[in-house]
């Protein structure tokens, strides 16, 4: 495969972007080689600079639901675009996609729209601490929620730690107030909160972990956390800038049947474009400004090119049985590959939950901690990616990442993608 013009363009990217990215995980290092410089996507394929053409499970890190280049996504930012691209004032689009993301959310009585899932759940932790009058909020090791200074902290696993920066450029006064905890480990949630329970404003969660690897919650587990939040006046934040939407229209929460106090959102709200969103019970929203004391603003929140995109893609979610349909093909892909897994058993881990999946080279019977994560070897996977991309499938590049299913993988799709990944595997695997 020649990708000649990649590499030149990457060249050239190295000379004016750091790293000749505008987000580190696109520049390959943890996969080896140089990034791809992607021209054209449509449906389930994307297309390079140098012509080649990919079956995409990246799908721009989860919002392309509906597959690449959508007809109706297009066609409603098109026509948005004509009348105009931004006004900063309020645009009738926002109340549109509030009311159709509030009516699939009983959990969501108001919302505010952002620019991205970083925002949404920086604002939402202001939010929380605003409204109980407390400063320090829990988050869990290995889950992601944006880049915020307070919230890149992982800190060690093992039993609550005071958070640590997981960045430089994060002072320690940034991190005080964060405090980490094992996921799916409730006793030491508990006993970090019998300890500093009542100094807490909010406990920040991904329901279901998709940035480090897939790590599914264990059962009752999520219940167990509302428990806690309800003991100590804590508010419970579901972060499901991945999973809403994604996992079933009302996302985790619809899923597991656990109502979260405040909800953000992004990615498939978007449709594609940049959006993020935060939203919950009414008279915790109602503290954020103009209304309440917690500020938070923004030049193109609520933009009503990505608000167009957001409801056409929404609007397609909640009426057709896309979601039954996602998970045929997840299914239909692992009825293909389960000679191969049985034939890898003890080296290879494939786990899954709706429309996203991901491969784990672990020798553990299963996943269910960060720790397990760990132990995964990162080099096989690398080596995976490499020999996916030389069969025509662009895996997300790096093995901390999840792949996503879109509505538009046909049955020859996962045809191909089956078949490169038991010849993958061979090289890798023997
Ligand atoms: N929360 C979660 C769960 C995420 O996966 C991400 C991004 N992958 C974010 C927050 C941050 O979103 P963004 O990249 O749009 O800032």
């Amino acid at each position: 495969m020649n990708r000649n013009k990649s590499e030149s363009l990457y060249k050239e990217a190295l000379q004016y972007l750091p790293g000749g990215v505008d987000s580190p995980v696109r520049a390959f290092r943890s996969v080896g080689g140089f990034p791809i410089f992607m021209e054209k996507g449509k449906g389930s394929r994307v297309t390079d600079a140098d012509g080649n053409e990919y079956i995409d499970y990246c799908m721009s890190w989860g919002p392309l639901i509906l597959g690449h280049a959508d007809d109706d996504v297009i066609a409603a930012v098109n026509e948005t675009a004509l009348s105009g691209t931004s006004f900063g004032t309020p645009h009738r689009y926002e109340v549109e996609l509030a009311k159709l993301v509030t009516g699939a959310y009983d959990s969501i009585e108001k919302i505010r729209f952002v620019n991205s899932g970083t925002e949404a759940t920086m604002s939402a932790i202001r939010l929380a601490r605003g409204f109980t009058g407390r400063d320090r909020f829990v988050k869990f090791d290995g889950c992601y929620h944006g880049h915020a200074d307070h919230l890149l902290v992982a800190a060690g696993s093992g039993l609550a730690t005071f958070g640590t920066p997981d960045s430089a450029g994060v002072t320690e006064g940034n991190a005080k107030d964060t405090l980490v905890v094992p996921y799916n480990d409730i006793d030491a949630l508990k006993s970090l909160l019998e300890k500093e329970g009542e100094t807490v404003a909010a406990i920040i969660m991904e329901p279901v972990p998709c940035n480090y690897g897939l790590i599914l919650p264990g059962e009752n587990y999520l219940k167990e956390v509302r428990a806690l939040c309800d003991k100590y006046g804590i508010l419970l934040v579901f972060d499901e800038v991945i999973t809403g939407f994604r996992l079933a229209a009302g996302g985790a929460q619809e899923l597991f049947g656990v109502k979260p106090d405040l909800t953000t959102l992004g990615k498939v709200i978007g449709g594609g474009l940049p959006v993020g969103a935060y939203g919950g019970r009414a008279d915790i929203m109602d503290k954020i400004a103009p209304d309440g004391p917690v500020y938070q603003a923004g030049t193109l929140s609520g933009n009503p090119l990505a608000m167009a995109a957001g409801i056409a893609t929404v609007k397609k979610l909640l009426e057709g049985d896309i979601y039954a349909q996602l998970e045929k093909k997840v299914a239909l892909m692992k009825e293909m590959l389960g000679k191969t897994f049985t034939a890898y058993e003890g080296r290879l881990l494939f786990a899954s939950i709706g429309s996203i999946f991901a491969f784990c080279f672990s020798d553990l019977p299963a996943i269910s901690s960060v720790d397990d994560i760990r132990k995964g070897d990162m080099e096989k996977y690398a080596a995976f990616h490499r020999e996916m991309l030389s069969r025509g499938v662009y895996l997300a590049p790096s093995g901390y990442e999840v792949a996503f299913f879109s509505a538009q993988h046909s049955e020859a799709d996962i045809i191909k993608t089956a078949t490169a990944v038991s010849d993958s595997l061979k090289v890798v695997l023997g």
